[in-house]
């Protein structure tokens, strides 16, 4: 599976109406966390963030937001920001447009949030367009440094490794709070809260 780490600045430019990162030189890490909640994953993820006063964001399919709202409103009530990420998480460009934003009208219909991010980073220029609109109101997310904790062909160390040479102030991190990236989330979350809190940084959230 192919995928760039770190997002080339050809895509920022293409894609200008999307925020990649944050523009800053203060120490500061975006921190985000795509595809829960999950009733496994998520509450790890909760305590090591606590453990470094450490908040975040949370882009939630909606679907699990209903299938787990006690850990969602774990999320809410620990202080994190929670962040809209459609409902059955759909690839925006194999979906109609209708059906795209319908969905992402039902995810928001449970999940109160001016965040978005599309699965997968797809989403056509239409789509984009209709969500920073009237009805939607959404700020398209997307992310500077990718640590591929979604790749079973990771091993956990490259996954630390990935954030840590990559993310610098102001860099927007994707994690995922799935079963999945479990095994390399398990190993990375904690060494990378540790490493950048020895280095001076602070996780804030995005907003
Ligand atoms: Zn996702």
């Amino acid at each position: 599976m192919f995928y760039f780490t770190k997002t080339p600045w050809l895509l920022k430019k293409l894609y200008p109406e999307c925020i990649w990162d944050v523009k800053t030189d203060e120490k500061i890490l975006y921190l985000t966390f795509d595809d829960g909640p999950n009733p496994q994953a998520t509450p790890f993820v909760l305590q090591e963030l606590k453990k470094y006063n450490a908040k975040a964001t949370f882009f939630c399919i909606g679907k699990n937001v209903k299938e787990n709202f006690d850990v969602y409103k774990q999320i809410i009530s620990d202080g994190h920001k929670p962040g809209n990420h459609t409902y059955n998480h759909l690839n925006g460009w194999k979906t109609t447009d209708k059906k795209y934003l319908e969905d992402i009208r039902l995810a928001a219909n449970i999940i109160d949030t001016e965040l978005f991010r599309p699965p997968y980073g797809k989403i056509t220029k239409f789509q984009l367009k209709a969500l920073q609109g009237e009805k939607f109101k959404l700020k398209t997310i997307m992310w500077d440094v990718l640590s591929g904790d979604f790749d079973e062909k990771l091993t956990p160390e490259n996954c630390y490794l990935n954030v840590i040479n990559k993310a610098k102030p102001g860099s927007v991190v994707v994690f995922h709070d799935s079963l999945k990236a479990f095994p390399r989330l398990e190993y990375t979350l904690p060494r990378v809260l540790e490493f950048f809190s020895q280095k001076g940084y602070q996780f804030k959230f995005l907003s």
